[in-house]
């Protein structure tokens, strides 16, 4: 992995960066089976439309020469009716692959998975009170069982809220991570007007408290600068999922970044429509070409720690 320059790694707010991304978020459908507390605009609003496959199709067809990487979400990209069918599809077109899930359904779909690139698990805590308390369900033991899988190349993503106090958790997952071959650990913030939410400062607090001086750094990953800390072989990949004073959606404040804090663009389907946008508050477009013209320059940024 390329380590970036140290100016940029002591940069504060705003890193523009001049390549197009090369990521898309595929919001498959809207459909979960779990009622987060903290889920974002991706499963409210809109019509709760499944992209149809062959128009699923079409559009990642007709845009392989400007996407290197596409990443799966949703809802509960697993509940996707063609999903089988759309991962044989990528994998024989060797696309890089993404999905984000929140694991309870892992076991049914194990043959896929170890297809993908990287499976991004959703975990809030791994206690089964505040689990269920966060994701109002109880699927903890399943979602746990299914990340022993070794097969998959599994990531986990944890988001830090202060009212469960999950955060004192981080050193079980690390724990949980080395046991099951899991490399990376993805702490998402929302930094907001919110009160349940956790700064890094108090993430990397506690990391400090348990695990002494940090070794941090900015890497490029997937040809993004991420923030990273390396704790017994596990990284830890500080994340953004940036907040606006108002709300720019039915639903939340937030806007959505992939796991390197960077905005991706997303596509979903609406009305009977594809649309492409780079996040609630943009404007939406018809195809990721249009949208590409649109934004083609520095409209990436992210917070720099
Ligand atoms: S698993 Fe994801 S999509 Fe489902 S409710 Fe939770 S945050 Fe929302």
């Amino acid at each position: 992995m390329q380590k970036i320059s140290d100016s940029n790694t002591q940069s504060n707010f705003g890193l523009n960066i001049k390549l197009y991304p090369k990521e898309v978020r595929y919001i498959l459908l809207r459909k979960c089976n779990h009622l987060c507390t903290y889920c974002h605009y991706e499963r409210a609003s809109e019509e709760n439309n499944e992209i149809p496959y062959n128009i699923l199709e079409r559009e990642i067809k007709n845009n392989k020469k400007n996407i290197d990487i596409v990443h799966l979400t949703g809802g509960e990209p697993l509940l996707y009716s063609s999903f089988n069918k759309l991962i044989d599809y990528l994998n024989k077109n060797k696309f890089t692959s993404h999905v984000t899930t929140n694991g309870s359904l892992i076991h049914t779909k194990l043959k896929q998975l170890k297809k993908i690139t990287d499976v991004h698990v959703s975990l809030p805590s791994l206690n089964e009170r505040n689990y269920k308390k966060i994701t109002r369900t109880n699927n903890l033991e399943q979602v746990l069982e299914n990340l022993c899988y070794k097969k998959i190349n599994f990531e986990i993503n944890f988001l830090p809220i202060k009212s469960i106090h999950n955060v004192l958790e981080l050193p079980k997952y690390i724990g949980f991570c080395k046991l099951n071959g899991i490399k990376s650990i993805n702490i998402l913030e929302m930094e907001s007007n919110s009160n349940d939410l956790v700064s890094y400062n108090a993430v990397r607090d506690l990391l400090k408290k348990n695990f002494g001086k940090l070794h941090e750094e900015t890497i490029i990953r997937h040809n993004h600068p991420v923030d990273r800390i390396k704790i017994d072989g596990i990284n830890i990949h500080l994340c953004d999922i940036a907040m606006y004073p108002n709300k720019i959606c039915s639903n939340c404040n937030m806007i959505n970044t992939c796991n390197e804090g960077i905005y991706h663009p997303r596509m979903f389907y609406a009305n009977n429509k594809v649309v492409y946008q780079i996040c609630g508050i943009r404007k939406k477009f018809s195809s990721y070409l249009e949208m590409q013209k649109e934004y083609s320059g520095n409209f990436f940024y992210r917070r720099r720690i």
